[in-house]
């Protein structure tokens, strides 16, 4: 009997704090590429941005009550156990060394982190380690720059059977049925503002941050 092969995401991010933004995207994505995990990891540094009001430990916290129980997500607080700056490079061969050389594994990133990629620390290694799977957010439909055209060259696909035909080295855009124009910004301003957050992330994470005080002042 031959055992069907596994698909594992990764959706890095900065999650300060988790919102259905992602939440709802890592269901609709998992769903669309038939993923049987995706890992959601917090950046604890992250390189390209402001360093976040509230601590990795604080963030992954929150994560966790975000994910709650929802099938198939995991809280993987894998780069809060590294020194320096967090990589993706670095946690997608972690991730490609735990599952083998086979597995399709794919990473998942916004079309407004995608705009940077060609930025990120070892961008063309991401793509021997894995696919790269964009997803379009409300808001953003900027033309790629010139260095994203060449880093991305001819790796573009159009459907998800192609992309699973081989473990990593392929580009598919996606847009997701809900596509929801939250961000973590939107948050943090109505935060400190003391404005209400509700039903922009879970009631649980809404309460933690509230019973915390996270945010809850200006920087
Ligand atoms: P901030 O507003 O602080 O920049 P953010 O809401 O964009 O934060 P991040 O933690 O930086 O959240 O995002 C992690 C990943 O999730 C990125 O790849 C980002 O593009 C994606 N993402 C965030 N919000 C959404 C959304 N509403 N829809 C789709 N993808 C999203």
């Amino acid at each position: 009997m031959s055992v069907a092969k596994l698909k594992v995401g990764m959706l890095g991010g900065t999650f300060d704090p988790v919102h259905f933004g992602h939440l709802r995207s890592a269901i609709e994505v998992r769903e669309a590429l038939g993923l049987d995990r995706l890992h959601m990891i917090p950046a604890p540094q992250p390189p390209l941005r402001e360093s976040p009001q509230i601590s990795a430990e604080q963030r992954f916290e929150l994560l966790k009550i975000g994910i709650g129980d929802t099938p198939g997500l995991l809280a993987d607080g894998r780069e809060l156990l590294r020194d320096g700056p967090s990589y993706s490079v670095d946690t997608l061969a972690e991730l490609r060394r735990e599952y083998g050389s086979d597995v399709p594994l794919i990473m998942i990133i916004g079309f407004d982190a995608f705009l940077r990629l060609a930025q990120w620390h070892r961008a063309d290694t991401i793509f021997t380690l894995a696919h790269v799977v964009v997803i379009a957010r409300p808001g953003y439909q900027t033309a790629w720059p010139d260095a994203l055209r060449e880093l991305v060259g001819d790796r573009e696909v159009d459907s998800n059977s192609t992309l699973m035909q081989s473990p990593s080295g392929r580009l598919l855009t996606l847009t997701l049925p809900s596509m929801m124009a939250i961000s973590a910004t939107y948050i943090r301003e109505r935060l400190s503002r003391g404005e209400s957050v509700r039903y922009l992330l879970p009631e649980a994470v809404e309460k933690a941050i509230l019973q915390y005080g996270f945010y809850q002042t200006s920087e």
